[in-house]
């Protein structure tokens, strides 16, 4: 049998196409928290003294993100926080309590909260009151609009300098290409790890694992014995489509090319860093005028008073 080639002691079981790499088990789980350690430090994501704010759901990317943390930096500078959409069949109780449990393990302290208590609504009675006034809005946007909202109130309140979440590689170049086709250079900007915060009332976003490929959370968590969420949640067929296409054609497009989507990432990011830094004086982002958080230029309400008007909610 082969032998691992980063400890050339144990047996290889998994062939790391993108890097060409024959790894065993523990040298696997080893470069995935060198990598992310090594993303978080390439753009100063985090500094020692600072504290973060991981937000988590049930399912692979949120149990790597916690373990990998735990590891790299300091957990009583930690919390991590789940936010319960209220979508029947998916959120479990259960669930949450593995999560707490994983997280109270490695010293980070846990915290939930919910749609509900946050709004006074959860999401199947958006999505049922949506539905009832003939809105065409995919509950998608609630739950993600809703949950970006719900984070950074939390991350604020709590007084964190840093709220991270656990978007993977794939997500990362899906948003790349979604924010390209959609010619949107506000989010593109956004979406680099240098980008500027542009209100007082927004704590700094970072993603720990923007180069970690889908398939090396979900190999994480299964040879660290975490087994993930298996219900779907029932408006996944409702997504919007675009996201859904262009996913495709990367899977095919890496099925091919091993390495693709990291290169890719890797180019957007030098190629925008020079962006952003052109970018560093914009004008600080104006308030809704209903809530008083912030909201895009241009605009009198925020993405959350507007969705909850369109469905008579206020
Ligand atoms: Fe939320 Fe849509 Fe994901 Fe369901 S599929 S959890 S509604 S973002
Ligand atoms: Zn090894
Ligand atoms: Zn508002």
């Amino acid at each position: 049998m082969l032998t691992c080639q980063r400890c050339g002691i144990r047996p290889a079981t998994i062939m790391h196409k993108p890097s060409g790499l024959r790894l065993c088990s523990q040298c696997f789980l080893d470069y995935i928290v060198e990598r992310v350690e090594k993303e978080v430090k390439r753009w100063n994501m985090l500094k020692p003294s600072e504290t973060v704010l991981l937000a988590v759901s049930g399912g692979k990317d949120s149990f790597v993100l916690l373990d990998v943390m735990a590891q790299i930096h300091d957990p009583s500078k930690q919390i991590a926080l789940s936010i319960v959409e209220g979508i029947s069949g998916y959120n479990r109780e259960e669930d949450i309590e593995k999560m707490k449990k994983y997280a109270k393990e490695r010293g980070i302290d846990f915290i939930r909260t919910s749609f509900k208590e946050f709004i006074g609504a959860s999401l199947d009675e958006l999505v049922k009151r949506s539905w009832e006034k003939g809105v065409n809005i995919s509950p998608c946007t609630y739950c993600g609009t809703l949950r970006r909202r719900i984070m950074n109130y939390y991350a604020r309140i709590l007084g964190v300098d840093k709220l991270a979440t656990a978007h993977n590689l794939d997500d990362e170049v899906q948003t790349l290409f979604l924010n390209i086709l959609r010619a949107d250079r506000m989010r593109l900007i956004q979406s680099h790890p240098k980008a500027p915060v542009l209100s007082e009332k927004i704590v700094r976003k970072i993603k720990p694992l923007r180069k970690i490929y889908e398939w090396e959370t979900a190999l994480y968590s299964y040879l660290k014995g975490f087994r993930f969420q298996e219900t779907e949640c029932q408006y996944i067929y409702l997504r919007p489509t675009l996201r859904a296409k262009i996913r495709e054609h990367l899977y095919r497009i890496e099925d091919a090319e091993p390495g693709t989507l990291l290169r890719i990432l890797e180019t957007m990011d030098s190629l925008l860093e020079k962006v952003v830094d052109l970018h560093s004086n914009l004008p600080k982002l104006p308030t809704c005028k209903k809530c008083g958080e912030p909201t895009s230029y241009n605009r009198q309400l925020c993405k959350v008073c507007e969705l909850l008007e369109k469905i008579g909610f206020y």
